[in-house]
């Protein structure tokens, strides 16, 4: 699949829809299949209408933009992509009339509406969980695909080695069977899918032993999943074809990436929030203190004066934006502490503190308490 969008149409990042649904026009126009016989434009016209399909959309825009390419594919399928972008009337609005034959888009593509059949192999999900660290450098997981599988005896086929596969009898080969019932509301005659040959017109003679002609059996896969870093909670993640099998297509496997929260850190986004406790005399001194890290500890310079609520930015410490080099920060928010206890000499002292703080107030009157 094309990587970018944007110069598969020639346009720039930051052009109007306008200019992108004419360099669209242009390029479909030049290599639309029934114009162009070069053997490699009907490619190259999947890339332009698949560019079109994300940046036509503004919300697929956004997200193609945020995450870059990988990140996009990682949320938006092929289906989801055309989903409601329909070839054939998009280049009829713009005044173009092919005669597509109505089935172009599906052939092309290989789906669209009425090409999802019983063969079509269910989708399935499931769910892993990785840590705020783990999400934070990018991880591989093993997940396990309790899935149907494609028959290894008889790869698929449902026939025993050496055996035939002949029409099947019960359908005559049309994969469906009538099936009369009576009711209270009189004879009711439905069509079915043959059981015989679960709707596939053709059986063995002598079916696999192993799946006993069913072509697929129920096993399970070992998945190492690659966790791109900077994953947010519920992003979910596609593994292609490891969805149970099916003769039309295999399906998918989802599997959703859920981020434990953090003891130490709370996410916003790509920024990380950590409460860090000062002593009060350092508040007010100013110094430096350590800070963890999600590599480590950071020391952090505290101004003298410093407030609870007051935060520090550490460049660069924060999340990774996935699909992306960008990193964000990590906000340290000062907490600073009052002593619960003190000793007799402690107290003394900020007796003493509260003494001259009086002199201070009456000889610069406003300093320390007229500014709110
Ligand atoms: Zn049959
Ligand atoms: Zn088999």
């Amino acid at each position: 699949m094309a990587e970018d969008y944007y110069g598969v149409l020639g346009v720039k990042k930051n052009a109007s829809q306008d200019e992108i649904k004419r360099a669209y026009r242009e390029l479909a126009l030049k290599f639309h299949p029934d114009r162009n016989k070069d053997p490699g434009a009907e490619n190259k016209f999947k890339e332009i209408n698949e560019a079109y399909a994300v940046l036509s959309d503004p919300e697929k825009r956004q997200t193609y933009d945020a995450y870059g390419s990988e990140g996009f594919h990682q949320r938006y399928s092929e289906e989801d992509i055309f989903r409601g972008f329909n070839i054939d009337e998009v280049l009829r609005q713009m005044g173009f009339d092919f005669n597509f034959g109505g089935d172009m888009f599906s052939s092309m593509f290989g789906f669209g509406q009425g090409t999802r059949n019983a063969d079509m192999g269910s989708d399935l999900l499931t769910r892993v969980n990785v840590t705020l660290e783990e999400a934070a450098h990018g991880t591989e997981k093993t997940v396990l695909a309790h899935h149907i599988k494609i028959c290894d005896r008889c790869n698929g086929s449902g026939a025993e080695k050496g055996s035939k596969i002949a029409k099947c009898e019960k359908c005559a080969g049309s994969g469906q069977v009538r099936v009369t019932r009576r009711t209270p509301f009189g004879i009711v005659q439905t069509i079915s899918t043959c059981p015989s040959c679960n709707g596939e017109g053709k059986i063995a003679e002598k079916a696999c032993s192993k799946c006993h002609g069913r072509g697929k059996v129920e096993g399970q896969d070992k998945i190492e999943l690659k966790i791109p870093k900077g994953i947010d909670n519920g992003t979910r993640l596609r593994v292609r074809g490891m969805g149970d099998f099916g003769a039309g297509r295999a399906g998918d496997l989802y599997v959703d990436v859920s981020v434990s929260e953090s003891k130490l850190f709370k996410r916003r986004g790509d920024d990380l929030y950590i409460d860090l406790h000062v002593p009060f005399y350092t508040a007010a001194l100013g110094g430096s203190i350590s800070v963890k890290t999600l590599d480590g500890e950071e020391r952090v310079r505290i101004e003298p004066g410093t407030q609870t609520g007051d935060t520090i930015a550490i460049k660069g410490k924060g999340m990774p934006r996935m699909g992306t080099n960008s990193t964000g920060n990590e906000i340290v928010r000062i907490v600073v502490d009052t002593p619960k206890y003190m000793t007799k000499e402690q107290k003394e002292l900020v007796e003493k503190f509260k003494d001259t703080e009086a002199g201070e107030k009456r000889g610069r009157k406003g300093v320390f308490f007229g500014v709110f």
